[in-house]
C-alpha cells in the first residue's frame, strides 16, 4: 500500500441545529454541507482529509434522543437517531426482546466511542477500507472514476457478496446487520417531509457507483429508527468473528433470529455482516430453515445457501467458510438457548 500523504483538515464553518426543520434545511441548501452527530466517524474522516464539508450542522441538541416502546401498541421500539448506543444496549427491553440488538452494539467499537456514537451516525458510518482512507490511493467510493485500489491489492477484510468490479468495500456497522436481520424502518425526515425505509432497502450495493451509498437524499436526516419486537419465543443472536477480541471490525459476523415450535422452524431470520458490501439478508438461507427440524444438517444448508452467491479474491477466498461457519455457530448458539 502507498504511505499515507499528509492530509490537512480544510477550513468549514460550524453551526449548532436548534430545530430538525432548520438543520434539513441548512444542509439540503448546501451540497457541501454535512450533519455531525457523535462526531467519531465524521471528524476522523476530515481529520484525514477523506471528507471536506464547508458547513457542519451539529444536530446534537435535537430532540431525537431516547428509546419509547409500545405505547403506540404498534409493537415497535422506537429509538431516536440520537440515542447513544450504549443507552440502547442498556434498555430493559432490548436486553429482554432484542439481544441480537444488544450483542451487535457490545460487539463495537469501546466503551468511550459508544458512549459518543449515535444510532443514526452508527448506520451511516463509512467503510473502514484502508484505500478509501488513505487519500493517496485511488478509490472510486472516494473520488468516482479514481479506480480501487483494493482489487488488485490487499483486500483480506473486504466482501465477497454483493462486490462490483468498482468496489469490493464492506460495510462496517455490526448493529445494521441486526437490525437488518429483524426488519427495522428507518425513519427520515427531510425538505419535502417525512417518509420510512425498510432497512434492507436502505442500503445500494456499489454496483458503478459506489460513492452512493443508500437511498438518503442530501439533506435528509434520520430522526428514529423502529425496530418491531419479535414474538414471544423468537430467540436472537449476533455473533462476531473477528481478529482480536474487542475494538476491531468483523471478518464475518450473522444476526440470527428464529421461532420455533415443537422443534420445527416457524420463522427464520439472517443477516450476515464483514462479508458484504451493504448488511446482507440472506433471505435463501431463511428459506432454507422455514419448516425444518433445527438440526446442525438445517443450518449447515442454510450457511451453503447464504453464501452460494459468494465472489471471493485471492486475498479473502477464505472468507466463504469463515461465513458458512459464523452462520452455522450463530444458529446453532441460538438453538442452544431455548430451541
Ligand atoms: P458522526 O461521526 O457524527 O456521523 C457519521 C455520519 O453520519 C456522518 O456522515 C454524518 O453526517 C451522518 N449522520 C449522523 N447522524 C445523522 C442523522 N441523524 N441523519 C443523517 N445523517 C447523520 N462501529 C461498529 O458498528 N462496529 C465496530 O466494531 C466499530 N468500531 C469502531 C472503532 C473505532 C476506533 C471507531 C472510531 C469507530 C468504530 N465504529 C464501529 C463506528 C462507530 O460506531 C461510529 O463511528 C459511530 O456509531 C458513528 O456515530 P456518530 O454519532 O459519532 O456519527
Ligand atoms: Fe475504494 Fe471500494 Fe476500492 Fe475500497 S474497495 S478502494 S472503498 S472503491
Amino acid at each position: 500500500m502507498a504511505a499515507t500523504a499528509e492530509a490537512t483538515m480544510r477550513a468549514f464553518e460550524y453551526v449548532r441545529a436548534t430545530g430538525v426543520r432548520e438543520a434539513v434545511a441548512a444542509v439540503t441548501a448546501d451540497p457541501a454541507a454535512a450533519f455531525l452527530a457523535g462526531g467519531t466517524t465524521q471528524v476522523d474522516l476530515m481529520r484525514d482529509g477523506v471528507l471536506g464539508p464547508d458547513l457542519l450542522v451539529d444536530i446534537s441538541d435535537l430532540p431525537l434522543r431516547g428509546i419509547t416502546g409500545d405505547t403506540r401498541g404498534d409493537g415497535l421500539l422506537r429509538v431516536g437517531a440520537l440515542t447513544t448506543m450504549e443507552e440502547l444496549a442498556a434498555d430493559a427491553t432490548v436486553r429482554q426482546r432484542l439481544p441480537a440488538v444488544r450483542e451487535a452494539l457490545l460487539a463495537g467499537a469501546s466503551p468511550q466511542l459508544r458512549n459518543m456514537a449515535t444510532i443514526g451516525g452508527n448506520l451511516l458510518q463509512r467503510t473502514r477500507c484502508r484505500y478509501f482512507r488513505d487519500v493517496s490511493c485511488a478509490c472510486n467510493k472516494r473520488q468516482p472514476g479514481s479506480g480501487c485500489g483494493a482489487i488488485e491489492g490487499f483486500h483480506r477484510m473486504h466482501a465477497i457478496l454483493g462486490t462490483s468490479q468498482h468496489c469490493i468495500a464492506t460495510h462496517a456497522s455490526d448493529l445494521a446487520v441486526a437490525l437488518t436481520a429483524l426488519d427495522a424502518v428507518v425513519q427520515v425526515r427531510g425538505s419535502a417531509g417525512d417518509r420510512a425505509i425498510p432497512l434492507t432497502e436502505f442500503y445500494l450495493v456499489p454496483g458503478s457507483t459506489p460513492e452512493v451509498e443508500n437511498v438518503l437524499a442530501h439533506g435528509e436526516l434520520i430522526t428514529a429508527v423502529d425496530v418491531p419486537l419479535p414474538p414471544v419465543g423468537t430467540v436472537s443472536a449476533y455473533l462476531k468473528v473477528r481478529d482480536r477480541a474487542s475494538y476491531e471490525f468483523a471478518l464475518a459476523s450473522a444476526a440470527v433470529a428464529l421461532t420455533v415450535t415443537g422443534g420445527e422452524i416457524r420463522a427464520a431470520r439472517l443477516a450476515l455482516g464483514g462479508v458484504a458490501t451493504v448488511p446482507w439478508r440472506a433471505r435463501a438461507a431463511e428459506e432454507v430453515l422455514l419448516g425444518t427440524a433445527a438440526t446442525e444438517a438445517a443450518f449447515r444448508a442454510a450457511a451453503d445457501a447464504a453464501v452460494a452467491q459468494a465472489a471471493p479474491r485471492a486475498g479473502n477466498a477464505f472468507k466463504v467458510e469463515l461465513a458458512r461457519r459464523t452462520v452455522v455457530r450463530a444458529l446453532s448458539s441460538v438453538a442452544g438457548k431455548r430451541l
